[in-house]
């Protein structure tokens, strides 16, 4: 025995994968020649694996911002907010944030996956109960752990399973963390949110949404789905990620809750960390701009959304959820699916490649994502590779 030891089941799948002579997990993208297309294994690929959504990161006005900030304020803040890597764009993007969710107040924090774990941890602490959804993304999970919260998880969009779970804690369920996501980021599944603030109104609780997502994707101002629904007034907390429709990396967090505030000061994922390079936060402010008026963008993803999930249902392939920016596509075992995947980079087309226990009921799954940026031939392209492939490697299909 050693500290080791417990490294050695994922050597063994590691070793499988080497025999196979497949390496999902090391992918490099060699060169990128457009927010849709890079050089990957030494050929040109289309990239419909990224969380793009709006291709933004190749935007004139969102390069030009950070071209700025890096000239007039420098690489990195090189320290954490708390102390000494609070700009003044860091807290002009939280006015910007809260203004654009029409709520009071927001925190920024350093990645999506921070925003959860520094808000969830401060939250909810070990005397209180968090109920989330059972497909929530693991930031979710590790905050609630890093709390030492208890934690309860109600099955995948099942609002009466959640009401069970609040009506079990009695007089404590007015006082529980209800906590969904928009957008589900494996399947492609929205949220029944009206149905979970139909149960919170009943048994009262606090809601937290994470629109990491949907940001950028649902709603006319594209804030995501409690925009898109109506319901923002009945959302406690909000929190998204700058690193998918806004092509940078960090994170955030918007209430009307005066106490939001606080979280600042015993947050440790807040505290600890350093802050966003000053170019980060302002190709953020920038790409912001461009979701707030981005219509058009919307409504040219939408469109290409449509026509991969369209093409992709016409020659029989199972998929996860009706169309949205992610189209998930099921397969029989994990041997199909990393067989799958390979061939399809090899042919010029990079997807995620997800399998157990990443995925929701031990799913096998190549995960795609769909751009504005994306050109009707690329979304063809995808759709062809998947026809071929289909027939070499004898899957078997629904009859179109
Ligand atoms: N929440 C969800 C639902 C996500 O899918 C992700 C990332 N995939 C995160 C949070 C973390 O965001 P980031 O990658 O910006 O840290």
């Amino acid at each position: 025995m050693s500290i080791f030891t417990k490294f050695n089941a994922i050597l063994e799948k590691r070793q499988q994968l080497e025999m196979l002579g497949i390496d999902p997990f090391g992918i490099q993208v060699e060169k990128m020649n457009s927010p849709t297309e890079g050089i990957i294994r030494g050929r040109k690929t289309i990239l419909a694996g990224t969380n793009n959504y709006l291709g933004l990161t190749f935007d004139k006005d969102c390069l030009d911002a950070a071209y700025n900030a890096l000239e007039f304020e420098g690489t990195g803040t090189t320290g954490s907010r708390m102390a000494n890597g609070s700009y003044s764009g860091h807290r002009n993007l939280e006015l910007e944030l809260a203004a654009f969710y029409q709520k009071r107040d927001c925190i920024v924090f350093s990645t999506g996956y921070l925003a959860n774990l520094g808000m969830l941890s401060t939250l909810a602490g070990p005397d209180d109960t968090v109920i989330l959804d059972a497909d929530c993304h693991a930031s979710i999970y590790d905050g609630c752990r890093l709390g030492g919260t208890k934690t309860l998880r109600f099955r995948h969009n099942d609002p009466e399973h959640l009401a069970k779970r609040l009506q079990r804690l009695g007089d404590k369920a007015s006082e529980a963390l209800i906590v969904v996501e928009g957008i589900y980021s494996m399947l492609g599944d929205h949220a029944l949110l009206n149905e979970f603030i139909a149960v919170k109104r009943e048994y009262g609780g606090y809601l937290f949404v994470d629109e990491a997502h949907s940001l950028g994707v649902l709603g006319e101002r594209g804030s995501g789905l409690a925009e898109e629904l109506g319901v923002l007034d009945d959302i406690d907390f909000i929190v998204g990620t700058f690193s998918k429709s806004l092509g940078a990396a960090g994170g955030y967090c918007v209430s009307n809750h005066p106490e939001l505030d606080l979280i600042r000061y015993s947050s440790r994922p807040y505290i600890f960390t350093a802050s966003p390079s000053p170019s980060t936060i302002a190709t953020t402010r920038a790409a912001l701009v461009k979701v707030a008026e981005g219509k058009d963008l919307r409504a040219r993803l939408h469109y290409n959304a449509r026509r991969l999930h369209a093409g992709l249902s016409a020659l029989g392939y199972t998929l996860g959820a009706p169309a949205s920016p992610v189209v998930a596509v099921v397969f029989k075992d994990k041997m199909e699916v990393l067989t799958f995947w390979d061939n399809l980079l090899e042919m010029g087309g990079y997807t995620n490649l997800m399998i157990p226990p990443a995925t929701p009921n031990g799913a096998f799954l190549i995960r795609c994502s769909v751009s504005a940026a994306h050109t009707d031939q690329q979304i063809d392209t995808i759709c062809d590779i998947f026809a071929t492939l289909g027939k070499k490697l004898q899957l078997q299909l629904r009859a179109s």
